[in-house]
């Protein structure tokens, strides 16, 4: 039997004990196994530098040997600065101390010393920070050391010394976790090797082994956790299976107005097949503005109401809930499908009338905005749940949709696409399904970044389009925490662009309209009555009107990358030459990088590739969203590949049976049932 290190307390580690005990029980140590989890966040490096090889301004290492007079200039009684010549090799280095006059005495002539600071290569000087004699024990010198974040009562040195006295004592007890089979693969250290070359690395291409190790081992453990859970999930089969009239969904497929690429029909199947399984489908649909996701959960709808259960599509905005209802009624009049839209702006009595219709079954699909999810709604038999954009929705909003029904299947669409990678990471639980192509015929939009000071030439593309026929978006300046800015910078940009063009229609559109009235000019936009929208951002997601073509956004810099993306999204959708004109102030350095990803890929998963390098996982998900794991060591961006790995991985490993009952599997089982993943009799 092995003992079990978190189980142990820390105080067992000699020379921990009193007040650094308590400390320790601070940073949440209190077992040694928690005590050797506790990774420092970088090393210092002590290894011996030859001076042709460092760079001004680096922090360097070197053995030096005394041969000039200290010159020492006391300022008070505790400021100091004191020079001293070295000879380092065969160069002379002058040596700065600040504040260390204690340090005179040992800087007789002949001496030697390890000397390290920071290099300033012009003055050949190093300004030292911090000197060791040679040969004296316990020496850092020649290694790379841990630093921890710790609290102000701890020391580095201290934390060391009981982190190697820990390794010392247990290390042997180090219990690996990680099947024999994929450290082979993978050529990955045991564990025990890597948690001590983690504390002491000696240099740093073990401490880069070690690393490697362990977070292959963080990302396979997490992934483990989602994907088992998504298999006993299916395993539970407490969904509905709804039969699935492939005829019937044929018929209504060849009706549409095109072709489904090869993308939309291997989705659609996949999620066709879902729907007749007896667990609940949980399935993420991401795919860049203009794949045509639409489409897909059309299908999906129109296969569920033929199942004879309700469907239900929820988006973000009224705007949008008004398109899909048109969109849909389109499709699947000829079908007698019933469709009715929940949004807040209904009347007290029509929101009764429509909610009393869902409830005995008259309605077969609903669309509608978050008023579909408030307290009083309730349908005859909820079979699928479409989520449009779905990032707009809480997952508690999610849930509770979920709840109202019976059980049923969820489909989320995104048109922010997230990396795969990502959308694994933080949706773990999902299935997703990815559309990868766009429909056929569509020609690359054409991305151009301008000053303000080239407006006027701005403007004469405007009437170019116009006269061939077809429309603009305008997107206002984006004025931070300031509705009503925002909708005062519409209203006066509106009023330009009407006299500047008085023989077109030009609409506004602001978030401040009531809905009848943002309602009406979208119609009327859409049926090509308007041919210039001035907008906020009120249209940044899902607005589909294949007729524009021009898409210009003042003070672009302003925004953020994903949202000038769905901003652009919102041409190039029909088969004419679409551009999308990016007013920016080139001296904004933040706003060139943004503008630079913009022109140089239509692409949406490199621009999210792109954003998230520029602003950092966290805020790429907004603090909103906390499926986001908080990683030791793993870094999302950085481990990008190692966490598709290590996805397939435990996907491929609960995939086999022998992982829910095999003996060498058993450590891994433990670890799922620590985290509430499954109840113990699989343990058994
Ligand atoms: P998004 O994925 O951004 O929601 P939409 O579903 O709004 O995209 O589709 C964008 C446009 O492409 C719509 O006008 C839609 O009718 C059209 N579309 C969708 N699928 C196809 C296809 N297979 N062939 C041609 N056009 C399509
Ligand atoms: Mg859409």
């Amino acid at each position: 039997m092995s003992i079990d290190l978190y189980g142990l307390p820390v105080s067992q580690v000699v020379g921990v004990k009193g007040k650094k005990l308590e400390e320790l029980h601070t940073l949440g140590i209190s077992s040694v196994g928690q005590l050797l989890d506790y990774y420092p966040f970088r090393y210092e490096d002590y290894t011996l530098r030859d001076l042709t090889e460092v760079k001004d301004g680096d922090k360097i290492t070197v053995q030096a040997k005394i041969v000039g007079i200290p010159q020492l200039q006391m300022y008070g009684r505790t400021k100091s600065r004191m020079t001293c010549k070295v000879m380092v090799d065969t160069w002379f280095v002058t040596t700065v101390w600040f504040n260390r006059h204690f340090m005179k005495d040992k800087l007789a002539s002949g001496a030697e010393l390890v000397l390290t600071g920071k290099w300033d290569q012009k003055r050949s000087q190093l300004t030292v920070t911090e000197a060791e004699i040679p040969g004296q024990g316990n020496s850092q010198t020649g290694t790379l050391q841990p630093v921890y974040s710790l609290t102000a009562a701890l020391t580095q040195k201290w934390f060391r010394q009981i982190t190697r006295q820990a390794l010392l004592q247990f290390a042997e007890l180090i219990p690996e976790v990680l099947p024999a089979e994929l450290l082979r693969r993978y050529d990955l250290l045991p564990r025990k090797t890597a948690v001590s070359l983690l504390h002491m690395p000696g240099d740093l291409a073990r401490g880069q082994r070690a690393r490697r190790r362990m977070v292959y081992e963080e990302l396979f453990l997490f992934q483990l956790k989602m994907q088992a859970y998504r298999a006993l999930n299916h395993k539970r089969a407490d969904g509905v299976a709804h039969p699935v009239d492939l005829p019937a969904v044929r018929t209504f497929v060849r009706s549409l107005p095109f072709t489904l690429t090869d993308s939309q029909k291997k989705v659609t199947a996949e999620i066709l097949d879902d729907l007749q399984q007896p667990y609940c489908m949980n399935r993420l649909l991401q795919g860049d503005v203009g794949a045509g996701k639409t489409v897909v959960a059309a299908i999906s709808l129109f296969a569920v109401v033929k199942a004879g259960y309700q469907g239900a599509l929820m988006v973000p905005t009224e705007i949008l809930a008004e398109q899909h209802k048109r969109s849909l009624d389109r499709l699947f009049e000829p079908y007698g499908i019933q469709t009715a839209l929940l949004t807040g702006s209904l009347t007290a009595k029509q929101r009764r009338e429509v909610l009393a219709s869902m409830q005995m079954g008259l309605v077969d699909i609903v669309v509608g905005t978050h008023a579909l999810i408030q307290e009083d709604v309730f349908f005859r038999a909820l079979g699928l749940v479409v989520t449009d954009e779905q990032h707009r929705f809480g997952v508690n909003q999610r849930s509770v949709l979920r709840r109202k029904g019976m059980n049923p299947d969820v489909l989320s669409m995104t048109a922010t696409p997230i990396p795969r990678t990502l959308a694994i990471t933080a949706f773990g639980d999902l299935d997703v399904s990815t559309l990868r192509e766009l429909p056929k015929g569509r020609k690359p939009i054409l991305t151009y970044s301008v000053p303000h000071s080239l407006l006027e030439r701005v403007l004469g593309f405007i009437s170019r389009e116009v006269e061939a026929g077809r429309q603009a978006y305008v997107i206002c300046p984006l004025i931070e925490e300031s509705e009503k800015l925002d909708v005062q910078n519409a209203i006066d940009i509106h009023a330009q662009l009407q006299f500047a063009f008085p023989a077109y229609r030009v609409g506004l559109l602001h978030g401040r309209m009531n809905p009848s009235e943002k309602d009406e000019i979208m119609r009327e936009f859409s049926e090509g009555r308007v041919h210039v929208l001035v907008s906020t951002t009120v249209i940044e997601v899902g607005v589909d009107v294949p007729n524009s073509t021009l898409m210009i956004v003042y003070d672009a810099d302003r925004f953020g990358l994903s949202q000038l993306h769905q901003l652009r999204g919102r041409v190039g959708r029909g088969e004419h030459q679409s551009y999308c004109v990016l007013i920016a102030d080139p001296k904004n350095e933040v706003g060139k990088e943004r503008m630079k990803a913009m022109t140089d890929t239509n692409d949406g998963f490199e621009i999210a590739r792109r954003d998230l390098e520029l602003r950092g996982p966290g805020d790429f998900f907004g603090t909103k969203q906390s499926g986001v794991p908080d990683f030791r060591l793993a870094d999302m961006v950085v481990d990008f590949e190692t966490m598709e790995q290590a996805r397939d991985d435990a996907a491929e490993l609960v995939r086999l049976a022998d992982f829910w009952t095999g003996a060498p599997y058993l450590p891994l089982r433990a670890f799922l049932q620590r985290e509430h993943i499954f109840d113990s009799d699989l343990l058994d």
